[in-house]
């Protein structure tokens, strides 16, 4: 195949060569081959697309739109994903590794992003102001919202468009004006969402994209100084450095970091249920999910049942390349996360944990970055496998007694994204559900994700919310506006 070549950045609705002139390559890793040369931009490159965004934002039309003008430009967005549906799931493919069926589901839920929060700007329009009861009735106050103003945006390379999607629908509908910067192992699927964009007849420099690495083009942008508010969705490491970079001018900031989230299973649940949903939870996207529940706390009852139908049904996915009929299970992204993933399952070993299923190349895979899913059993609650996340296909399993303790090992975490809780029994699910320290808890199931429900974590997970109303609202400013209504001088200086 030959390699896709991009040669430019789109900044102010142009399409630029970056400064230096510079290029990276990714790879195919369902078999290593050379699959893109991607600009490299630098600092000279964020610099000119900052600008553009706040000179589209300072003095532009987009801000000053009313939410129903803005929603028919972002109704057209979501119809251009979707009139390039196949082409971008299969780029999702190639790029990622993730089976394609994964892929359309993310591409559909793009595009619907961008139609949920075209419905939010329109609602805007007859509900410009939010009243607020003052006990002093010589005032009226109330609440308008304002666009943020320049957002950076930095995301992963675990749901490349959708993560985009999440940050670019809601900061366009609420007026904002943004610069994304793409992973750098996944920068295909954003720059045709730029071409995208620019066909809806999005403003020129009301979206900008910046394809880079991270230290050459992530770090200027979270250090731009006309920046106002950073959008960031990636690794607890990456993410301080976002946290210590805003700080300076005190941006407006939005984290969604890493996580290693429980699943409690109780001794009545449905088994079949059961292990559906674990696999569910750790085996989709390969486990690179930042939500997924990699720590499994099982009910002593069912424990011994449940592992052994977890090794037969997980032995049974087909694992190759994305694009063939009927895979369950791609590659993992890049070398270096599947070096990354191979050292964690190592050191599990090492820890004293059974290793009872996979963890290895298959045998049939001898290019690519392949992996058999990995079980753990019996792992021990020091253990670096149970602690920390692993970003792949590697699920860690406990047992536990009873309600206190399941609850007592899954707050044990420094993470706080997501947790589940099955059984029976809904109250004590609910019960359960209501004590896990989490931002998103599913109740006999795990992973579903909705546009319309708020996502975000709790501790080191992250700061704020995506998603639903509360992912819109982090793109607004909170405005009060007060007025004196009184007849009455107010005679305080003056009698
Ligand atoms: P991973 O290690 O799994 O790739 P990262 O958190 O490093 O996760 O990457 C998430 C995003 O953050 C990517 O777009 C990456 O380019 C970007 N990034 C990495 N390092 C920095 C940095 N120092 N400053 C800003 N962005 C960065």
């Amino acid at each position: 195949m030959i390699p896709i070549q991009h040669k430019h950045l789109y900044i102010d609705g142009q399409w630029l060569a970056p400064v230096n002139g510079q290029h990276f390559t990714t790879l195919d890793p369902s078999d290593e081959s050379l699959l893109a040369e991607v600009p490299a931009a630098s600092a000279e490159d964020i610099d000119l697309a900052v600008q553009a965004a706040r000179r589209a934002f300072d003095h532009g039309q987009w801000p000053r739109l009313s939410g129903s003008q803005r929603a028919v430009v972002l109704r057209r967005i979501a119809e251009g994903i979707r009139s390039h549906a196949e082409q971008l799931a299969e780029l999702e493919v190639r790029d990622n590794g993730k089976p394609l069926p994964e892929a359309q589901w993310d591409i559909a839920d793009a595009a619907g992003c961008f139609d949920y929060y075209a419905g939010l700007a329109e609602a805007t329009d007859s509900a410009p102001r939010q009243t607020i009861a003052l006990a002093d009735e010589r005032f009226s106050s109330w609440v308008e919202r304002e666009p943020v103003g320049v957002v950076g945006a930095i995301i992963p390379w675990n749901f490349p468009l959708l993560m985009a999607a999440w940050k670019v629908a809601p900061a366009l509908a609420a007026g904002c004006c943004i610069v994304l910067k793409p992973s750098e192992l996944t920068s295909l699927s954003a720059l045709q969402l730029a071409a995208i964009v620019h066909e809806a007849g999005v403003p020129a420099g009301v979206f900008n994209l910046v394809t880079g690495l991270g230290p050459d083009a992530g770090a200027p942008l979270a250090e731009h100084p006309l920046v106002d508010k950073l959008a960031f969705t990636g690794s607890v490491p990456t993410g301080r450095r976002i946290m210590q970079a805003a700080s300076r001018e005190i941006k407006n900031l939005s984290l969604e970091l890493g996580g290693k989230s429980p699943f409690i299973v109780f001794a009545d649940s449905d088994i079949a249920a059961a292990v559906e949903w674990i696999m569910f939870g750790i085996f989709w996207n390969q486990g690179q999910v930042c939500s997924a529940t990699s720590r499994v706390l099982v009910q002593r009852e069912l424990y011994p049942a449940l592992l052994e139908r977890l090794i037969a049904e997980t032995g049974k996915l087909r694992i190759g390349s994305g694009l063939q009929e009927g895979v369950l299970l791609g590659p993992l992204v890049s070398r270096g996360q599947y070096d990354k993933v191979l050292a964690a399952i190592e050191a599990g070993r090492a820890s004293g944990a059974r290793l009872v299923h996979g963890g290895e190349r298959p045998s049939d895979q001898p290019v690519g970055y392949y992996l058999t899913p990995a079980i753990f059993a019996d792992v021990p609650t020091d253990s670096a496998i149970w602690r920390e996340e692993i970003f792949g296909p590697v699920v860690c399993l406990r047992a536990f007694g009873g309600e206190e303790e399941a609850l007592r090992l899954a707050n044990d975490s420094e993470f706080g994204l997501a947790a589940a809780v099955m059984s029976a029994d809904i109250e004590r699910a609910e019960r359960v559900a209501r004590g896990l320290r989490a931002g998103i808890v599913w109740i006999n199931c795990s992973q579903p994700t909705f546009t319309e429900a708020p996502w975000g974590g709790y501790k080191q997970s992250g700061i704020g919310r995506e998603l639903g109303q509360w992912g819109f609202d982090s793109y607004r400013e909170v405005k009060q506006m007060t007025r004196y209504d009184s007849e009455q001088p107010w005679g305080w200086y003056i009698k």
